[in-house]
């Protein structure tokens, strides 16, 4: 079965991936408009009608700006955990509700949806609640990890189960701690439930990188402390010292803050 994917934004004014076969796809998040989701789909030649599902890793307004009007207006189910469902509706962000729509999931308990077998599983965050997702599509699994401070034992086993891995790096160190950030913000980025450096991600890779793992998307970068190209340079450096390399071991990209990657297809 072929397996697409695609992202369609990714960084902290949105974030919306989508993963598919020839026959359904499903959205990981949905922080940008819902009219922009289906154009850029359809750019990449999928219909908005083959959407089956958004999975919500956590209630930040760049994860679920449109899952209100994509649940109650268009039917879409959106599945996610019972708290964040309570945190989305609290949001700001929220003009739409999400009622009827919803569907809950508990993390570490697999389901099974048209082709998909999908798996949530906690990450440290500061969301109301924090999920990753671990999906597999005919032997071929996806996890995805964006918003975490550090990589938990649980983050660690979903990452290391991977194929194909998103995964977030969203800040330099050097950038952040000389930018003009005021401190609490730092502090609350660098802390244990904010975000990933672009070195404690390479670090990570570079120490637990197997053979299964074919390609890896560094997610969520920061438009201010980050750089495509640095975050890039940090991890292919990180891996190379040992002996992985990129573009032969294992593909790497970082993906772009707002327009969509390539469209990958995987056989
Ligand atoms: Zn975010
Ligand atoms: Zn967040």
């Amino acid at each position: 079965m072929k397996v697409k994917f695609i992202s369609l934004a990714s960084g902290s004014s949105g974030n919306c991936y989508y993963i598919g076969t020839e026959r359904y796809g499903i959205l990981i998040d949905a922080g940008i408009a819902a009219r922009t989701i289906k154009k850029s789909l359809k750019e990449a030649g999928i219909s908005m009608e083959t959407i089956r599902a958004v999975f919500v890793t956590h209630d930040h307004a760049d994860h679920i700006k449109s899952v209100g009007g994509l649940g109650e207006k268009l039917h879409i189910p959106i599945y996610t955990t019972a708290r964040i469902h309570e945190g989305i509706n609290k949001s700001y962000c929220m003009t739409e509700k999400l009622h009827s729509s919803v569907h809950y999931l508990e993390k570490e308990e697999p389901m099974q949806l048209e082709d998909f077998h999908i798996e949530s599983f906690e990450v440290p965050h500061d969301g109301t609640d924090n999920v990753g997702y671990c999906i597999e599509i005919d032997g071929k699994v996806f996890s995805f990890l964006t918003d975490l401070g550090e990589i938990t034992p649980t983050a660690a086993r979903f990452i290391r189960k991977a194929n194909y891995l998103i995964l977030e790096a969203n800040y330099d160190d050097e950038m952040l701690r000389m930018g003009t950030y005021p401190q609490y913000l730092k502090d609350r980025i660098t802390s244990r439930t904010g975000h990933m450096s672009n070195i404690a991600t390479a670090e990570f890779l570079a120490e637990n990188i197997t053979e299964d793992l074919k390609y890896i998307w560094l997610c969520h970068l920061s438009k201010d402390n980050n750089h495509p190209e640095l975050a890039y340079k940090t991890v292919e450096w990180k891996l190379k010292s040992k002996g992985i390399l990129v573009g032969k071991d294992v593909q790497l990209c970082a993906l772009k803050r707002s327009t969509p990657s390539e469209l990958y297809e995987f056989d």
